[in-house]
């Protein structure tokens, strides 16, 4: 039996009170083996741990790093398939608190929560001590070394997970809980202002969306490169400024220059591919800052010492974004200012979604509804 604990101290609470019936199975999609079946099939609802929260979730967008997850991609980092031989991806959740273990403080049952990518942080390294618990020495990640958002219930961790306001959409929320994040700390890394320009590399993705419409509520201006006609389409209605499709283009770098005069503040990577993050480097001007955040595997980057040195770029990699940067990114989307593209599609579909994936199909993001 799963204790669910209530907090009843007036008679208004008590008038908001809600009761959930949690079931003892679920329906996830679960695979035991890099790039084993995906296997849509009933386990048993994970109990929450003294510290957890037990979240109910509704709907969870599907991000590259699932994908990734479940090819094996980073073999220097094994997910909970290899060690453990099963793992629930998913890592971009959103749904409603139904239970919670005995250490946490600060939830109640009823309250909207996300699922995250780094679910847990040790909250006493270096990294965590000075606000980059996004590093931490000795982390947790959701649908990766935990079992994650592509079931109908997940655990959290109660102090890293990010309380959803009761307004906001939880059918749309999901993506910006790791691509929103993720490119609103990228831009900012780039030190780019209001009025500046930014490349974002892979803009019609999942990511490239977001960091399109981040980027023009932030008040910069955008080139956007990816590649095909539905890509261009979904840019320009997403807001870019310009948009470049790199497989018609011969010269991009040219073009980028010409379009920013001399080059862009900032360049910003999230596309899947190792060719556009060695260009990235050529895209930005003098102190320009060129911010990696998509992770094609096996890619090396090399930067010309003379160009780096006399145009004094920054090149970074950034990942994810803290606990002040989840709260941003949501409150930027609670104002309407974001408004990506959304597919819907039963979490039974995953293995398709992926396919579509796979291929570079996909605009913008798929979300699934945990319930089909
Ligand atoms: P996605 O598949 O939705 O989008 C990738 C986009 O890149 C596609 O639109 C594709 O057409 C485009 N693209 C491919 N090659 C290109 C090229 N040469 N030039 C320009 N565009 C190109 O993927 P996503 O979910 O947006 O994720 C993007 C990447 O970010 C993945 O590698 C993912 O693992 C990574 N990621 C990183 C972090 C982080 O914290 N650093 C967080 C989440 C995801
Ligand atoms: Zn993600």
């Amino acid at each position: 039996m799963l204790r669910v604990r209530y907090s009843i101290s007036t008679p208004s609470m008590l008038r908001g009170l809600r009761y959930y019936s949690i079931p003892t199975t679920q329906k996830a999609v679960v695979f035991e083996h890099a790039r084993g079946p995906l296997l849509y099939k009933d386990i048993p609802v994970p109990q929450p741990r003294p510290n957890e929260l037990l979240i109910n979730v509704k709907y969870s967008g599907v991000c590259h790093l699932d994908l990734s997850a479940w090819k094996g991609d980073w073999k220097n980092l094994p997910t909970k398939a290899e060690t453990a031989g099963l793992l629930v991806g998913g890592h971009e959740g959103a749904g409603v608190v139904v239970g919670m273990g005995s250490n946490v403080s600060g939830w109640e049952v009823g309250d909207h929560a996300g699922v995250k990518f780094v679910l847990l942080s040790c909250w006493k390294c270096e990294y965590c001590y000075d606000g980059h618990e996004q590093l931490c020495n000795r982390p947790v990640y959701s649908g990766y070394t935990h079992d994650g958002s592509f079931q109908q219930y997940a655990t959290v961790d109660a102090m890293g997970a990010p309380k959803i306001p009761q307004d906001v959409d939880l059918l749309r929320v999901g993506p910006i809980l790791c691509g929103g994040i993720t490119v609103y700390r990228a831009l900012k890394t780039t030190t780019a202002q209001a009025g500046d320009w930014v490349v974002i590399l892979g803009c019609s993705g999942g990511l490239g969306l977001l960091a399109v419409q981040y980027a023009k509520a932030m008040g910069m201006r955008v080139v956007g490169i990816d590649g095909g006609a539905e890509k261009g389409k979904a840019a320009i209605a997403g807001g870019v400024d310009e948009f470049i499709d790199f497989t018609e283009c011969d010269d991009v770098i040219s073009r980028v220059v010409a379009i920013t005069n001399g080059g862009a503040k900032g360049a910003v990577n999230v596309s899947t591919l190792p060719q556009a993050i060695q260009q990235s480097i050529q895209l930005v001007k003098k102190r320009g800052v060129v911010v990696l955040v998509g992770l094609p595997p096996d890619t090396t980057v090399t930067a010309s010492v003379l160009q780096t040195v006399l145009k004094s770029v920054r090149i970074e990699g950034s990942f994810v974004g803290n606990r002040a940067d989840t709260d941003e990114a949501i409150d930027f989307f609670r104002r309407g200012l974001i408004n990506q593209p959304i597919t819907m599609a039963g979490l039974s579909q995953l293995p398709e979604i992926f396919d579509k994936m796979s291929r570079g199909e996909i605009v913008g993001r798929y979300v699934v509804d945990t319930s089909k």
